[in-house]
């Protein structure tokens, strides 16, 4: 009913080279792979030409980040519609590292998700906990604010584009990964917070795990009920490694 989402977050890795070098390799690895929808996500830089690279494949274009406003004085940014010019059919908002580095807000967030669903393009947005919120006993409260805040302006009719990744701080590029229980515990919770808010729809809306996934965790992860895919950023950047992920790799075996 889900199509499972694997999607590569490169953060501030490869230059065009080194993107279309990993398209070259890593296409052929996932030519056959079906049931799955794969996504990359370079720089801003590299999206011209990893669009091109990835032409005609079934994997999808992302960028990481984008402005919610349309045009302006906004030195720096890029606008939802630049993206579509890119061909981006997903675009990550929300990120922890955003967040945390860039003091980036829910409402800011909400803005960036309206706007790319305002342009067609389907926002990937991160939530996820501290180790300390998760230590007070807050995981919950804490998912809750961000999904209200952040998903405040998604239309009722649009909540099947928008994909949720839930990204526990402390597992992110530590290796740190969490368990299968304890990730299917806070999905099943961030589904009824969906529900909720978006009646049946939320069964319809894919929500990944991202923290540390890796080809030795990424079968048991995604044997979890409502576990529909993977954010992978370390992982990711060899073709190899993100490859045996977007295969559900079992040579890890279930845990
Ligand atoms: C991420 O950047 O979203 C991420 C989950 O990173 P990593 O897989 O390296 O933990």
């Amino acid at each position: 009913m889900r199509t499972p989402i694997l999607a590569a977050n490169w953060k501030m890795h490869k230059d065009v080279g080194e993107s279309v070098a990993f398209a070259e390799a890593f296409l052929p690895l996932v030519a056959d792979a079906e049931g799955v929808e794969v996504v990359l996500a370079p720089p801003f830089t590299a999206l011209a030409s990893l669009g091109q690279a990835i032409h005609g494949s079934a994997v999808r274009l992302a960028a990481q980040n984008v402005h919610p406003e349309p045009k302006g004085a906004f030195t720096g940014e890029i606008s939802a519609s630049m993206l579509v010019d890119l061909g981006c059919a997903y675009a990550i908002v929300g990120h922890s590292e955003r967040r945390a580095l860039f003091a980036e807000s829910d409402e800011f967030v909400a803005r960036k998700a309206a706007a790319l669903l305002a342009h067609g393009i389907r926002p990937i947005v991160c939530v996820g906990e501290t180790l300390e919120q998760r230590e007070a006993g807050r995981t919950f409260d804490l998912i809750e604010t961000q999904l209200e805040g952040s998903l405040a302006l998604v239309p009722h009719a649009r909540a099947e584009e928008i994909v949720i990744a839930y990204e526990p701080v402390w597992a992110i590029g530590t290796g740190r990964t969490a368990t299968p229980e304890l990730a299917q515990e806070v999905h099943a919770f961030i589904r009824e917070r969906l529900a909720k808010r978006f009646g049946d729809a939320a069964a319809r809306v894919r929500i990944q795990y991202g923290g540390s996934v890796k080809p030795d965790n990424v079968y048991s992860l995604m044997a979890q009920p409502d576990i529909d895919g993977a954010l992978v950023g370390g992982a990711s950047l060899e073709p190899d490694s993100f490859a045996r992920i977007v295969r559900f790799d079992r040579t890890g075996g279930p845990e």
